[in-house]
C-alpha cells in the first residue's frame, strides 16, 4: 500500500511513525482532521500481522473519530494511534513512556486515550510524559469509566428511534434485545428496566448473563438466537460487524440501536436495513457518550455539560432521521453527510 495515496483518498492531514529501540515501541499515529479541534482518539495495541494492516486500521479508525466528534458537537478533530504488538505479552511501562514522548512531540495536535489493548493504567504512564491524554484514572483528576455515559446516550438514542418509528414516547412495555451485557450493556439494561422495558439479553459470559437476568428480570437468549428475538429494538452492545447479510434478514426488530462500534459489516449493502424497514441509529452517533465523557477532561466540560451533550444525542438522531427521509438515503450515510457539512462549514 502507498501511504500517501491512501492518506489522500481519505483526506488525512498527517501520519506519524514512531520506533523506540530500547522499549521495542512500534507505533503509528494518524491525524485525520484538526479542523474542529485537536485530533482525539484512542491507542489500540494489536498484534497486526503486517504493518500494512496496522496502517489501514489507523487510517480507518482516525477518520471515524472525526465524524464521531463532529456529530457529537465537540470542538475536536479525529485521530487514532496503533501500537504493533501483543498487549498481553509485549507491553511494558517503558514502551508506554516512549509512546507518551511520541504524543508529546506532536504538541497537542493529537490527544490519546484508551482503546482495545490499552488500559487506564497505561494512560497514567503516558500521562507522566505528556498532558495530551484523556481517560486517566479519577485519582489523577480524570473522568473515569465512560461506560455509564455511553449507556445513557444509547438510552436517549433508543427513545428517539421509538418516537420516530413507533410514534410513541413511552418505553413502557417495549421489548428490547441487548447483545452483550458488558460495561455498556449492563448500564443500558438499568436505564431500560427502570422505564418498564421487557429485556431479552445474551452474553457469552454465563456468569454475567445470569447476574443480569436476576438484576433486571430479563429473559436470557442464546448468543445466536438473539437475532431472531421477537422484539421492537435490537441493541448490539458487544462486537462490531454484527449487521451482515445473514443477520439482517433474521432481525425482527424494527429498530437497531446499540452501543457497539462498527456495527455494519463492510460488505453489507448500504440500504440493506432501510429496504427491510428497519430504522438504524448510526453507531458512532448513538455511542458518542463515551467520547463526550472522556474529552471533558481536555475541553473543561463540567459534569452537567457532559450529560447535556449526551442527552442531545436524542435530537441529533431526530435530525438525521428527518434529513434521511427527505433525501431518501440510509441514516448512516445521512449522518456522514451532516458531519462533513459541519466540518466544511468550519473550514
Ligand atoms: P465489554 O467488553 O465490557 O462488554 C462486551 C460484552 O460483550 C462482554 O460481556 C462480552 O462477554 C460480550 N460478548 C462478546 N462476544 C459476544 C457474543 N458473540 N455474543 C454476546 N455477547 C458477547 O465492552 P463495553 O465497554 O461494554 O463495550 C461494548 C461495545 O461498545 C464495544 O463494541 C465497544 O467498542 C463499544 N463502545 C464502548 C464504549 C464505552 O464507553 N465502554 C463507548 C463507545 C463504544
Amino acid at each position: 500500500m502507498h501511504t500517501l495515496s491512501e492518506m489522500m483518498s481519505k483526506n488525512h492531514e498527517r501520519v506519524y511513525f514512531g520506533y523506540d529501540k530500547a522499549s521495542g515501541l512500534k507505533a503509528i499515529i494518524a491525524v485525520h482532521s484538526t479542523v474542529l479541534g485537536p485530533a482525539l482518539g484512542g491507542t489500540r495495541m494489536w498484534d497486526y500481522s503486517s504493518e500494512e494492516l496496522a496502517l489501514q486500521d489507523v487510517l480507518r479508525l482516525s477518520r471515524g473519530m472525526t465524524y464521531k466528534a463532529a456529530m457529537a458537537g465537540l470542538a475536536l478533530g479525529g485521530g487514532k494511534a496503533v501500537i504493533i504488538g501483543d498487549s498481553t505479552k509485549d507491553k511494558t511501562d517503558d514502551m508506554m513512556r516512549a509512546f507518551g514522548r511520541m504524543v508529546e512531540e506532536l504538541d497537542g495536535k493529537y490527544i490519546t486515550a484508551e482503546d482495545v489493548g490499552t488500559t487506564e493504567h497505561d494512560m497514567s504512564v503516558i500521562y507522566s510524559q505528556t498532558r495530551h491524554v484523556t481517560g486517566i484514572p479519577k485519582s489523577f483528576g480524570g473522568s473515569g469509566d465512560p461506560s455509564p455515559v455511553t449507556a445513557r446516550g444509547v438510552y436517549q438514542g433508543i427513545r428517539a428511534c421509538v418516537k420516530e418509528s413507533m410514534r410513541v414516547t413511552s418505553l413502557d412495555g417495549l421489548r428490547v434485545a441487548v447483545q452483550g451485557i458488558g460495561n455498556v450493556g449492563w448500564y443500558l439494561c438499568g436505564y431500560l428496566h427502570a422505564r418498564g422495558v421487557k429485556l431479552f439479553i445474551t452474553d457469552i459470559n454465563e456468569y454475567r448473563l445470569q447476574a443480569a437476568v436476576k438484576q433486571f428480570g430479563a429473559t436470557a437468549v442464546g448468543p445466536d438466537e438473539i437475532y431472531d428475538a421477537d422484539v421492537d429494538v435490537f441493541a448490539p452492545c458487544a462486537l462490531g460487524a454484527v449487521l451482515n447479510d445473514n443477520t439482517v434478514s433474521r432481525i425482527r426488530a424494527r429498530i437497531v440501536a446499540g452501543g457497539a462500534n462498527n456495527q455494519l459489516a463492510p460488505d453489507l449493502a448500504d440500504d440493506a436495513l432501510m429496504r427491510r424497514g428497519i430504522l438504524y441509529a448510526p453507531d458512532y452517533v448513538i455511542n458518542a457518550g463515551g467520547l463526550i465523557s472522556a474529552s471533558s477532561e481536555k475541553l473543561n466540560h463540567s459534569n452537567r455539560e457532559v450529560l447535556e451533550k449526551t442527552d442531545n444525542i436524542y435530537y441529533t438522531l431526530e435530525r438525521i432521521f428527518k434529513s434521511s427521509a427527505v433525501e431518501g438515503v440510509p441514516t448512516h450515510i445521512m449522518s456522514d453527510r451532516l458531519a462533513e457539512r459541519r466540518i466544511q462549514g468550519a473550514v
